[in-house]
């Protein structure tokens, strides 16, 4: 018999959902206002929202690190799981997207766990690293193509033991087709089998939302 394998029906996906704690108010609203934006789709779902911050209590994670703010949904839901004294590092380029996460940081009270860093990531990696202070975690949901990049980065910048998540690693599908050709898909796919065979980390690739790898980095 084969192992099982599902795939969530919308009946099987609400019955996740209601399985869960319920979801806090402010990001509630936080969703719901992502999800009239043309770029609503970047947004990460509920039960991901629900994952990065179980992953922030079971690290006992305080000083997080995270590539692609967006509107701000993944920071919010991370630091409302953050212990008193907690920091999230968060990084984008959009003034316009982040500003929507500003306004429910500060309504869930949150913000000043929040530091918001405007400018290209490679830049603010480049900075971080001068600046010396390792992470517990690090999420990355940023530019596909430069994934790569980003790993080599934050692997510096984790501490020994310390984990990453990549979200969007399945990419729809498409990161397992071998016609595809498309720069954004094959930089997926040349990701996860470096990933697959790299001995500086611990690593699993789980199908939540878009396909998530945690990659841990191992203790010398
Ligand atoms: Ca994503």
């Amino acid at each position: 018999m084969a192992e099982a394998r599902l795939a969530l029906d919308d009946r099987l996906y609400a019955y996740l959902l209601s399985s869960e704690p319920p979801e806090h108010e402010t990001l509630r609203v936080l969703r719901e206002r992502t999800r009239a934006l043309p770029e609503a789709p970047m947004q990460i779902a509920r039960e991901q929202g629900h994952f990065l911050a179980f992953l922030i209590r079971l690290t006992d994670a305080r000083r997080v690190l995270e590539l692609g703010t967006f509107t701000g949904y993944s920071a919010l839901a991370m630091a409302l799981a953050l212990p008193p004294g907690g920091t999230i590092v968060t990084c984008d380029l959009s003034e316009c997207w982040t500003e929507i996460g500003r306004h429910h940081w500060r309504k869930a009270g949150v913000e000043a766990n929040i530091d918001l860093r405007i400018g290209p990531a490679v830049e603010t990696l480049d900075r971080l690293e001068r600046e010396g202070k390792p992470f517990d975690l690090a999420f990355v949901d940023a530019d596909k193509e430069a994934y790569d990049a980003y790993y080599e980065a934050t692997l510096r910048l984790v501490r020994p033991g310390g984990l990453i998540v990549f979200d969007n690693m399945l990419r729809r599908g498409r990161a397992a087709d071998p016609e595809e050709t498309d720069p954004d898909p094959v930089a997926i796919r040349n990701l996860n089998a470096k990933i697959a065979g790299d001995e500086r980390v611990d690593r699993v690739l789980i199908p939540v939302g878009d396909g998530m790898t945690l990659a841990r980095r191992r203790v010398p």
